[in-house]
Parts: structure tokens; C-alpha cells; sequence
């Protein structure tokens, strides 16, 4: 402001100046002009009054004329120069206009201009009575001259209409802006000291204060609702990523960021690549980008994360997109659980129908002879057995798969039903030589929160592993104990045991450490399974110690 005054007054000032100077010259130069010639004139009007008095063309040559600030020229009719008092031998001045015009009315007057000596030359001529002519002349500067010799001066002037421009411009802005600061400090309150006259301001203050408050109510609006907005994506479990047309983030969630692994601190404002390596993250974005709704699948660190892709429109126009990265690992494993587990159904049942069919169709064709076919038909019992055995383990698996919501809790006191399972497993034991004993406590064993089918078919399983993997001679030990209220059902054997790298995946679904001796002993690899998915819907736990060669004990606890 205060560079804008200051250039204001000097411009002001030198306008002034220039003007008030050609001005000034122009009207003292035709003043100057004004008066040299008529002071001539009287002057020559004199001299020529007395040397036609006298009618003596010497009078002007008298030394008293020596001193006269005039250049004095005589000249008679025919132009030749009789005097000059300055000049000696001058040429003939007949062809002057002064001279002309003297010869032809009585006197003539002319002006000449030396651009070398920048001068003016003033003539005035005057017909004498004898007929010659006397010419008066005077020399002036020119305006230029006139002005090239007052330029100190003006200098002068300028350099103190500079240092005065700076002075007054500086005083005046302080002037001007002090009150706009005083006005700035109290925006909020301003009064008439503040305003220091300036009411024109009041309308404008007015206008700002308004716009104060409308802004400040919007950026509070704006950083509640980014606060809302930020609390809910870095609350989702689902990762999410907003990109602008490049591909640069515009907005990445934490869930992401853990999703994608993505290192490098501030991801803002980078492109995805440098964020993320990932080529279908990276692929879908640019599809998304391009206006297409993009589904995709990825596998990160063991997890699945499907990724959903849009692109984001403002206003009709598309100004990014946006990735949705959703964890389908649970779906997943469930899907390939169930594409796992119905293969392995299709292969152990069509294993045992197999054999059945073959017995069935060498018996149909007459190829066993007729002191063999007993021993083929009890083949084909055994094998019609164990598909019962594993259709009932299949049906009792999908029944605690889908059905273990809709469980009608009861009170069991597990003894009671360990103790059943106990009497109905004895034959079996006898069979394989092994001793089956149960021990515990008879009362209070009871669980509140349980279902005898299911308590059954845990101790139904675990005691027949312990029967089957035994040894001839061996024993089954079934203890029920109460420890600080949690019932602690354990089934301990002397049996074969479990080598120590099976131990962590005997109960996967089919599996068995020896496929062959477990076949041969009617076993279908899903006893455990059962087991584990019985001890996961009632809420309890389960516990495997076992030494190869001596023994396994497998101990259910379950909260009363
Ligand atoms: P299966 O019907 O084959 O017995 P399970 O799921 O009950 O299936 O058991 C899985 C595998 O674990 C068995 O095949 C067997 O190899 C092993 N196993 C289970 N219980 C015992 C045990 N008490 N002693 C030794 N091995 C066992």
C-alpha cells in the first residue's frame, strides 16, 4: 500500500511539475519575447526620431552608442550595410524581410531562429527620412536554451518532491492502515475507535463477520462429519481404499493398510503401486478406475479377502475409485472344507461298495466255489457294516454342522452316560482282549449345559480309539472327575499311541495315522472329528498326551 502511494504522489507530483514548468516557460518565454520587442521598437522609434532630427547617420557610430545592448545596422536603400556596430563587412542585406518590409511601409519586424546556438534573433527595421534603414537587433534563448539552463534546478525540485512523496506516503498509509489493523485485532467487537472514522467499513466488516461465522460453521460441520466418516473406516474390519483417477490414495483405512501389508508410513497422495505390490489389487483398481464393477478374490498371509471395486462419481463425473477388501476366509475354508470333505466321502464310500459289488458279482458269475461262499458273504456283511459305520459318522458330522444351534440343552451327568458307554462297548473289549474300567465320581458328575447323544457319542468314540488302538492284554481306563467345578473326562489306554508329528492332525476329518490297520479295525477316521466338534458346541476343551509304543489319554474338560 504504502509502494502505491508513493508511486501515486510522484506520478502526481511530476505531472504538476512538467506541466507547471512548460507552462511557465512557454508564458515567461512569450512575456521575455513580448517585451525585447517592444522595448526595441522604442528604442528604435528614439534613435531614428533623433538621427532624423539631426539628420546625422554618424549620431549611432558616436561612442556613447558603444555601450548600447543593441546590435545597430545602417543600411541604405539598395541593401549595402553602411554600419554595424557589432559586425564588419556584412554582405548586402537588401533580400531580409525586415529590410523589404521597412523599404515598403516604414518599418518591418522579424524573428530568426539559430537551432546551433539555440538563440533567437529579434529584428526591427525602421525607414529613416534620407531613405537608408535602421535595423535594431536583439538575441534571446530559446525556450530550449531557456530550459536546458533551468534544469538544476528542476533537479533540485524533483529530488525533494521524491524524498517528500516518500515522507507524505508513508505517514498517509500509516494513517490509512492503522485503524484497518485496530480493526483487524477487533473484528469480533469493533467500535467507533476501532472504525476511526472509516464508517463506509461497517458494511464490510459486517460482510466478513458474517462470512466468519458461515465458514466456521461449515468447517465444523465438515470436521464432524470427516471425524464420523474416519471413525467408521478405521473402525471396519474391512480394509478400504479411495483412488483418484491416477491411481494415487486419496483415503486408505487401517484395515487395509494391514490387509495389503502396505509399508512406507504416509500413504496419501502415493500411487497404489508404490503402496501395494499386489497385481490384482492393483489391476482391479484400474478396471474400477474405468467405469467397470470389478470382483475379485485374493490370498493374503493365509487369509482370503474378496475385493469389490466402483468406480466414484461427483456430479456425473468420474473422479476415482474405491476398493472394498471384505474377509471371506471363513467362507472360504468352509468351501473348501466342504469340497474336501465331500471328496473324501465319495472315496470311503465307494471304497467298501467296491468290495461289496466285486464279492456280489464273482458269486452272481459262479466264480466262488460253493465251501467258499460263506466266507464271501461275511466278507460282504463286514464291508455293509462299515458303510453303516460311516454313513451314521457322516450323518452325526452334517447334524452337528448345521444343527448345533438348534440344540435343546440338558442336564448330564456324564458318568451315568460314560457308564453306559462303557457296558455297551464290553463285548467289543473282550473281543480285542482288552480290559475297559471306569472310575470317578458317581454323583455330581453333571454338566448343565449338555446333550446325552452327544456326551454319548464323545465317550463312545474315544473309548472305542482306546479299545482299537490297544494292545492284546491292554486296558482302557474311563475316569470322571470334578476339578473346581469343570468336569474332567478322560479316556487313558495302553495302547499303540499316537506318533508325535500325527498328533496335531488326527482330528482332521478322514484322517488316520495307519489308513490300513484303522480300516481293517472298522475305523472311518472321523471318530475324532466328531469328538472335537461335540467338546466346540458344548464349550469345553479337549487335551492329547500319548508316547508311541505305551499309551495315549485323551481328557475332556467341560465347565458344570
Ligand atoms: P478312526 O475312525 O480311524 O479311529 P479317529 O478320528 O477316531 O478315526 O482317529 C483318527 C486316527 O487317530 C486313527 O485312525 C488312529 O490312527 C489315531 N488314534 C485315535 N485314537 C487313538 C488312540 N487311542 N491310540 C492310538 N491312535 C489313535
Amino acid at each position: 500500500m504504502q509502494k502505491q502511494i508513493f508511486k501515486n504522489l510522484l506520478i502526481t507530483a511530476l505531472v504538476i511539475i512538467v506541466l507547471t514548468t512548460g507552462l511557465m516557460l512557454i508564458g515567461v518565454y512569450s512575456l521575455v519575447e513580448e517585451r525585447t520587442v517592444s522595448n526595441m521598437k522604442n528604442e528604435g522609434a528614439l534613435i531614428a526620431g533623433t538621427m532624423n532630427y539631426y539628420d546625422d547617420q554618424g549620431y549611432i557610430q558616436s561612442p556613447d552608442f558603444h555601450r548600447i545592448n543593441y546590435r545597430l545596422t545602417l543600411i541604405d536603400k539598395k541593401g549595402v550595410v553602411i554600419y554595424d556596430n557589432q559586425v564588419k563587412n556584412l554582405e548586402n542585406h537588401s533580400n531580409r524581410p525586415e529590410f523589404i518590409e521597412a523599404m515598403k511601409t516604414g518599418e518591418g519586424s522579424e524573428k530568426r531562429y539559430s537551432g546551433t546556438l539555440e538563440e533567437t534573433t529579434y529584428y526591427y527595421a525602421i525607414k529613416l527620412a534620407d531613405g537608408t534603414v535602421l535595423r535594431l537587433s536583439d538575441t534571446q534563448d530559446s525556450i530550449f536554451g531557456i530550459f536546458l539552463q533551468i534544469i538544476p534546478l528542476l533537479l533540485g525540485i524533483l529530488l525533494l518532491v521524491v524524498v517528500a512523496s516518500y515522507i507524505i506516503g508513508r505517514q498517509t498509509t500509516k494513517r490509512f492502515v492503522k485503524p484497518i489493523e485496530q480493526l483487524t485485532d477487533h473484528l469480533d467487537h469493533y467500535n467507533s475507535i476501532t472504525l476511526c472514522g472509516y464508517e463506509e467499513l461497517v458494511p464490510f466488516v459486517n460482510k466478513i463477520n458474517a462470512q466468519r461465522e458461515e465458514i466456521k460453521k461449515q468447517i465444523g460441520d465438515l470436521k464432524r462429519d470427516r471425524d464420523t466418516v474416519r471413525t467408521i473406516t478405521e473402525h471396519m474390519t474391512e480394509g478400504l481404499i479411495v483412488l483418484d483417477q491416477q491411481k494415487n490414495i486419496l483415503s486408505v483405512n487401517h484395515s487395509a493398510i494391514r490387509i495389503l501389508e502396505m509399508k512406507g508410513g504416509v500413504f496419501i497422495g502415493k500411487n497404489l503401486i508404490a503402496a501395494t505390490r499386489n497385481e490384482i489389487v492393483n489391476r482391479c483398481a484400474e478396471r474400477a478406475i474405468e467405469e467397470e464393477s470389478v470382483d475379485d478374490r485374493i490370498s493374503c498371509h493365509g487369509r482370503y479377502y474378496q475385493i469389490h471395486g466402483c468406480s466414484v462419481r461427483n456430479m456425473g463425473v468420474n473422479i476415482g475409485a474405491m476398493l472394498l477388501l471384505v474377509d471371506v476366509t471363513s467362507e472360504q475354508t468352509a468351501n473348501d472344507r466342504r469340497r474336501e470333505f465331500t471328496a473324501n466321502v465319495s472315496h470311503e464310500l465307494k471304497t467298501p461298495l467296491t468290495s461289496i459289488s466285486g464279492y456280489a458279482e464273482m458269486m452272481l458269475n459262479g466264480l466262488v466255489p460253493a465251501e467258499n461262499t460263506n466266507e464271501f458273504i461275511g466278507k460282504i456283511y463286514k464291508e455293509c457294516g462299515r458303510l453303516i459305520i460311516l454313513v451314521e459318522d457322516i450323518l452325526t458330522l452334517s447334524k452337528l454342522d448345521e444343527s448345533a444351534q438348534e440344540e435343546v440343552w440338558q442336564i448330564v451327568n456324564v458318568y451315568d452316560v460314560a457308564k453306559e458307554v462303557v457296558d455297551s462297548l464290553k463285548g467289543e473289549a473282550e473281543k480285542m482282549k482288552v480290559g475297559v474300567k471306569l472310575s470317578g465320581i458317581e454323583q455330581g458328575a453333571v454338566i448343565n449345559h449338555a446333550s446325552s447323544t452327544m456326551i454319548s457319542q464323545l465317550v463312545y468314540n474315544l473309548l472305542s480309539n482306546g479299545i482299537k488302538y490297544n494292545k492284546k492284554g491292554g486296558s482302557v481306563q474311563v475316569n470322571v472327575v470334578d476339578q473346581e467345578g469343570v468336569i474332567k473326562l478322560s479316556v487313558e489306554d495302553t495302547g499303540i499311541g499316537i506318533p508325535e508329528s500325527e498328533k496335531d492332525r488326527i482330528f482332521e476329518r478322514f484322517y488316520r495315522v495307519d489308513k490300513s490297520r484303522s480300516k481293517n479295525i472298522g475305523g472311518t477316521g472321523l471318530g475324532l472329528s466328531i469328538v472335537k466338534h461335540i467338546v466346540k458346541t458344548i464349550g469345553g476343551s479337549i487335551q492329547l498326551e500319548s508316547t508311541e509304543g505305551q499309551g495315549t489319554t485323551v481328557t475332556i474338560a467341560i465347565k458344570k
